[in-house]
């Protein structure tokens, strides 16, 4: 039998009761399933780590992970920590330090989820956005010069590269290919940005040549938030840059019912690294430690990671054990205007397991 190693890193906040839950809920479905096993390791790094050693994790902690088939991550935020220093000093070091340059982050309306776009059927919102994960606007190159004076200086630079932007593009147009419908939409801001944004054009146009099955369209960013609100039936694939993408997907984890739900893969295609799994959700400060957060993002997260390892059918199978979740609002936690609590979730998605064996 195959057993799977996974590294579980649920970090602060809500992730330490997220990643617990979606560590049961996959061992509950090896137990029925019965081709694998998971042997989960679990990684105390994040905001009380570093109060303890001054870092977030420990210097050579990504030879600890290297090893591993995935990892399951929580999230990256403390209230008494900055943020800059809880998300480069964990989650980035992970996803740069393993070239995790794809993110993946599907969007759908799940049964027994209401959206807040009234004129929207859940049919007609199915994306997936591709965002780009290691360069760009949080490429993190930048500086401060004359603090605290008045001629105080301070840049972020994006930062894009012919190598960064093909590959991306190029993981786009075959996930767009892999799908029913063969969309692609490329979002850019080359009117205004004129330099990096017009290469990203070219660079879609030259990679689209090598798909010429898959229909594919530009849109400015700007002009994309409101045809996500207007129009989403007229989207499938969505590839935008790091920034870009990282506002679109909280978009559209909010038009599908709730940011609690929203999953995410950040992924190395060239499989030479672990790729990480995690809720695009944060610490949630405001709900940390009273049962409520959502685990469902994390769940479907987990949908993911088993799509990465090749298990499909398992996988299939979490995903309709959690749509027969969402489909009972007595199950629904309070970010969806429900009353349960994270442990009713988990509860029920493992009995959905359980009831689905045969
Ligand atoms: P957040 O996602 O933590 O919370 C935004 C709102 O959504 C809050 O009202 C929260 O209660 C709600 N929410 C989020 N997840 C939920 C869930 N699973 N169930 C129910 N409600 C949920 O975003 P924020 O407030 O902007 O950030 C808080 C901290 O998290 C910050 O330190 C930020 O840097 C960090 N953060 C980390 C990651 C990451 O590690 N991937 C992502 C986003 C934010
Ligand atoms: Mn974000």
């Amino acid at each position: 039998m195959k057993t799977y190693a996974i590294a579980a890193i649920p970090g602060d906040g809500i992730g330490q009761e997220v990643v617990p839950a979606g560590e049961r809920v996959l061992q509950a479905l090896a137990a029925t399933e019965g081709g694998f096993a998971f042997d989960f390791e679990h990684f105390g790094w994040g905001g009380d780590w570093y109060r303890q050693h001054g870092v977030m994790m420990p210097a050579d902690g990504l030879e600890a992970l290297r090893g591993k088939d995935a990892i399951l991550f929580g999230s990256a935020g403390d209230p008494k920590i900055p943020d800059h220093i809880t998300l480069w000093g964990l989650r980035l070091k992970i996803c740069q330090g393993f070239d995790q340059y794809a993110n993946v982050r599907p969007t759908r309306i799940l049964p027994g989820i209401d959206s807040p776009l009234k004129r929207c059927k859940p049919e007609d919102l199915n994306w997936v956005i591709v965002r780009e994960n290691s360069e760009g606007e949080y490429a993190g190159v930048g500086g401060r010069a004359h603090q605290g004076h008045p001629i105080e200086v301070a840049t972020d630079v994006s930062i894009m590269t012919r190598t960064g932007v093909e590959r991306i593009i190029r993981y786009a147009f075959k996930l767009a290919q892999s799908r029913p419908r063969k969309q692609l939409s490329v979002v850019t801001k080359s009117n205004a940005q004129r330099h990096a944004m017009v290469m990203w054009d070219e660079i879609a146009a030259e990679v689209a040549r090598d798909f010429p099955d898959v229909h594919w369209d530009k849109e400015l960013v700007d002009a994309m938030t409101a045809r996500m609100v207007n129009k989403p039936a007229t989207l499938d694939t969505i590839v935008a840059t790091n920034l870009h993408a990282d506002i679109l997907s909280d978009l559209a984890a909010a038009l599908a019912g709730s940011l609690g739900i929203a999953p995410t893969g950040n992924i190395d295609p060239e499989r030479r690294y672990p790729s990480m799994f995690e809720p695009i959700h944060g610490s949630a400060f405001d709900i940390m430690g009273q049962g409520l957060a959502n685990p469902i993002g994390t769940f479907w997260s987990c949908v993911m990671l088993l799509e990465h390892l090749g298990e499909l059918a398992a996988a299939a199978r979490l995903m309709h054990a959690i749509e027969a979740v969402t489909a009972q609002p007595a199950l629904h936690t309070r970010d969806l205007g429900g009353q349960a609590t994270t442990a009713d979730v988990t509860q029920a998605v493992c009995h959905a397991l359980k009831a689905s064996q045969d």
